[in-house]
């Protein structure tokens, strides 16, 4: 996740966001007083682009032995340009081959 700092002194403590009508967020800086806005929707870190999805991710964790135990599932952002057959894997309800193989 990108920090949202303020793009005049830097802080992120005296942040006010308010949503605008075309989507966007407006930020004002308690601190220097000026406002920016900022597009809320993930964007992907390697193509740029704004076709993401969110997959939900299962936090596993190996415990004692090979028994692995579900910590919990989190909402990961994946681009549907890069992550495409990740995605394909994760939608066929498969897991990886190199995850489901033996040893
Ligand atoms: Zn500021
Ligand atoms: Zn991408």
């Amino acid at each position: 996740m990108t920090e949202i700092v303020c793009s005049g002194c830097g802080t992120d403590e005296h942040l006010r966001g308010t949503p605008t009508n075309d989507g966007l967020i407006e930020l004002t800086c308690d601190a220097c007083r000026i406002s920016f806005t900022r597009d809320p929707r993930p964007s992907c870190p390697k193509c740029l682009g704004f076709a993401m999805e969110a997959m939900p991710q299962v936090i596993v964790e190996k415990s004692r032995g090979s028994q692995m135990s579900i910590q919990g599932v989190h909402r990961e952002f994946m681009c549907r340009v890069c992550d495409a057959d990740q995605i394909a894997v994760k939608r066929d309800g498969h897991l990886p081959q190199r995850l489901g193989g033996s040893q």
